[in-house]
């Protein structure tokens, strides 16, 4: 693979817009696709579109169908085809049996509520690190199975959790920083030192999905050639595992912008159920792609 500087100057600025089909699109979705958008057109770059739908549970065409339907109306073109994730299930597992080759993932058998008890177990003890997002990291129990253990277990049919040995990790990909033109949460810009030991073992694949938002992410932006990466600040922290997965997969590091959230009148971030801030919610109401723009600052 080429450097990273020859890699990038042989491509024109790419933009991604990547929305799950979990929910349909609010004013918070708007910003981030017309930013990504309005930045394209500015730089002379590419506009891509990307469908996250690798949770079957959650995802559902009508959502997808809407995502469509509400960025057309916005104003917005991209190019076809469209990336749907769902699709390309063989390349994340051919990434995962890569990590795993390099002994940097290990399957973890335990549910949810156990987890949960090994956790309170620990803080009973005293202070248990979580995750940027306030989840308690995982204690990391099934990284000492045995080998023929693990395998008798996959052999039995238990759900399981593939996770990122994230101590292995860090000591064959070392340090590692980004280049951030937006800002994280606490204002951080320019060169960011990343610290994946913060989400401690991450998820990277599943039992029944052989993927995670972490991985999926960071191939997608690699194989759509995306040179860019500009989203929201609730994704400030996660760069820090993307980058460590960029490295470990021999991927280039795009440039991220993480750019402000748009809040409802309370001060919150917008979740998918508030329908004052849908944009079916707001079109039906007569509002224009215009009122839109300016609802969210973009005029
Ligand atoms: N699919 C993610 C979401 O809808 C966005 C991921 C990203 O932009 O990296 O929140």
């Amino acid at each position: 693979m080429p450097g990273n500087d020859e890699y990038w100057e042989a491509m024109p600025p790419t933009f991604r817009f990547a929305p799950s089909p979990n929910g349909y699109l609010h004013l918070g979705h708007a910003y981030s696709a017309l930013l990504n958008f309005d930045s394209a057109r500015a730089t002379g770059g590419r506009f891509l579109l990307r469908i996250e739908d690798i949770d079957a549970t959650r995802c559902r065409s009508e959502f997808e169908t809407a995502i469509y339907h509400d960025l057309a109306w916005l104003g917005l073109s991209w190019e076809a085809p469209v990336r749907r994730q769902s699709e390309h299930l063989a390349r994340y597992r051919d990434a995962v049996e890569k990590l795993s080759t390099q002994g940097l993932i290990y399957p973890a058998f335990e549910s949810r509520a156990e987890i949960a008890r090994l956790v309170a177990q620990r803080e009973a003890a005293g202070a248990w690190p979580r995750d940027p997002d306030g989840t308690p990291l995982y204690p990391g129990t099934a990284k000492s199975l045995a080998s023929d253990q693990r395998r008798r277990l996959i052999e039995s049919g238990a759900p399981y959790a593939l996770r990122l040995d994230m101590a292995a990790a860090l000591g064959r990909a070392g340090a590692l920083g980004w280049s951030e033109h937006g800002g994280g949460p606490g204002g951080e810009t320019g060169q960011i030192s990343a610290r994946p030991e913060q989400w401690g073992d991450v998820i990277l694949a599943r039992k029944e999905t052989p993927t995670s938002y972490h991985l999926s992410v960071v191939i997608d932006d690699a194989v759509q050639g995306v040179t860019e990466v500009v989203r929201g600040q609730d994704m400030f922290h996660a760069t820090s595992v993307h980058r460590l997965l960029q490295q470990l997969l021999g991927l280039p590091q795009p440039a991220y912008r993480h750019h402000r959230l748009v809040m409802n009148t309370a001060g919150q971030k917008l979740s998918k159920s508030t329908d004052a801030t849908g944009l079916r919610e707001l079109r039906a109401a007569g509002a224009t792609p215009a009122d839109i723009r300016r609802l969210i600052g973009l005029a």
